[in-house]
Formats: C-alpha cells, structure tokens, sequence
C-alpha cells in the first residue's frame, strides 16, 4: 500500500518526478568524486566518465614519487666522532676473585641490553674500513655511527657476542691474535674465517700480544708485519686495522706500523674524535664489567649532528 501510495503522489507532481530524473546522474557523480577522492585505486577515472563530470575532477591523482630521505654524517668532518668501543670478554667472570678479569668482561646480559639501547637510539655499527672510507673516499657515514670492537679474539666473541650483533644488525671489528688461534678460550681459525664471511671486520692485534714498545726491530716484525700476513692468509683479503696489546705504542711501534701498510691502529687512549692524520693512534671508549647503562650511554659522547640527503 505504501508504495502505490508514493508512485500517487508522484503521478500526481510530473514536474517533481522530472526534475528528480534530470538530477539523479548528478548527484549520484557527487557521490562518485567523493569515493574517487578517498580511494583512488579502487575508482579510477573509467568507473565514473559515463557520468559525464569534467575529466579534471574525476581522473586519480598521480602518486608522487617521494625519495627516501636519509640522515648521513657528511663528508669532510676532521674530527669526526664516533665513539669506537673496546670490549673484551662478553661472559660472567669466572672467578669472583679476579678483579682484572671482571672489568673485562661484560655480561651477556649487559652487553645485550647495550645492544638494544643502540639500536633503539638510531645507532648504525660501522667497521674500520668505513670509516677509513669516510676520510679516504668522502664517503658519508650513518646517522650515529659507532664502531664496536673485541680483542683478542677470545672464543665467547663467535659463541656470545655474535649472535646478539647479528640478531641487532650489528657489524663489529674482532682484533685477532693470530698465534692464539685454535687454543683453548680462543676462537678457531674457522670461527675466523665464518666472522669475516659474514661481515665482521678483522683487524691484526700482533701475533703474541707481546709488549711492543718492549721489542727490538726484529720482533716488530714478526708482530706487526706477521700477523697481518697470518690473518692475510687465512681470510684471502687484505688486513689493514690494528690493535696495540694493551694499547701501548711508540714512535718505533707506529713506524713499523706505516711500514707494512697498515692503515689504521686504535689505542687506550679515552676520547671518541678521530682524524686521518692520526689513524694510527684512533682513541676509544673502554666497556667496563659491571658498568652501568646509564654509564655506558654517557661514555658514548655527543651524536656527530648529521643532514638529510635523498635516498
Ligand atoms: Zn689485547
């Protein structure tokens, strides 16, 4: 009853039914426009040119191709910081009992959570040869670049601190000491080989941790010149970072050092600002046992402020 209700009325105002005819396309464009507005891919222009609505206004804006922006360290910064972390052992200590051991040695747990504090706060891990890169070929480095380093090649370097690096998208510089391979608590040379396949950077730390600034030419040598060759031979590539034994160093050390082409040696000395005139006397930021987060985030320094660059 209703609807014959509504078809009387209307028979009765054919100017009514008329005009609702004519504007019926109209408003039903309207409609249309608004949903190609808000989804663009799923009304394309063809869908509502049988409305007849000028083509401008129906047609799918173009998607504009936005570049990744990406913020960089610039080139051309002399100093430059990063801060280059000296690790050691990455286990519990032992033997409570033996304090020296216990500052060199951070707890998985620790070194884990300065894993994630890195990564949530932007860090980008970078290894020697970037940032040699960054001085020789002016190439840009990462926002917050850091480089993490471990000497001695101890075995909790592959067994610990490796999967966590790998599980944060970390790189990281293991100093080896090549006459220490394949002896107990140390890594093997295949331990070696597998790091550096998979984008560990190895560096040269002597072939016995001797004392250099305690050797004549002869051992300097077979210490300097020696393990880079080792290591050299066993990974098939060139060796050019190196580490002083417990960051001594002379005039002599770092002569013998230029001499067989290393380009670059990290020290004890506290600081995180470098410049290529003193690559072979780079300063590092100590990770003690037992530090604190809190600790450990203020040794980092300030940031190297960075721009944007386009992808
Ligand atoms: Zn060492």
């Amino acid at each position: 009853m209703r609807g014959e209700a509504v078809r009387d009325w209307f028979a009765q105002r054919p100017g009514i039914t008329a005009l609702a005819a004519l504007l019926a396309p109209v408003l039903i464009g309207v409609v249309g426009l608004g949903l190609a507005g808000l989804l663009p891919d799923v009304a394309p222009a063809g869908v509502l040119s049988h409305f007849s609505l000028p083509i401008p206004f129906i047609s799918a804006p173009e998607p504009t191709p936005t570049p990744e922006a990406r913020e960089v360290v610039p080139a051309g910064r002399s100093p430059v910081q990063v801060p280059i972390i000296e690790y050691h052992y990455i286990r519990v200590n032992p033997d409570p009992r033996d304090r020296l051991g216990f500052n060199l040695s951070v707890t998985p747990s620790d070194f884990k959570a300065q894993m994630d504090w890195l990564q949530v706060n932007g860090y980008h891990a970078i290894t020697l040869n970037d940032l040699r890169a960054y001085f020789q070929e002016q190439k840009p480095l990462p926002s917050r670049p850091i480089v993490l380093t471990f000497d001695d090649g101890y075995a909790d370097f592959y067994t610990t601190a490796f999967p966590i690096l790998q599980a944060h998208g970390f790189t990281a510089v293991s100093y080896v000491v090549p006459g220490f391979l394949d002896h107990p608590r140390y890594m093997t040379s295949a331990q070696v080989e597998e790091v550096d396949g998979a984008g560990i950077e190895i560096g040269a730390h002597t072939m016995t941790h001797a004392d250099l600034t305690k050797a004549g030419p002869a051992q300097l040598v077979l210490e300097v010149e020696g393990s880079k060759n080792a290591l050299e031979k066993l990974l098939g590539h060139p060796v050019l970072d190196f580490c002083y034994p417990s960051g001594k160093f002379n005039d002599a050390v770092i002569a013998s050092l230029r001499q067989f082409g290393l380009q670059s040696a990290t020290t004890e000395l506290p600081g995180t600002d470098h410049t290529w005139d003193g690559r072979l006397t780079w300063k590092r930021v100590r990770a003690n046992g037992g530090e604190l987060l809190s600790e450990f985030i203020a040794s980092l320094g300030t940031p190297e402020k960075t721009v944007k660059v386009a992808g």
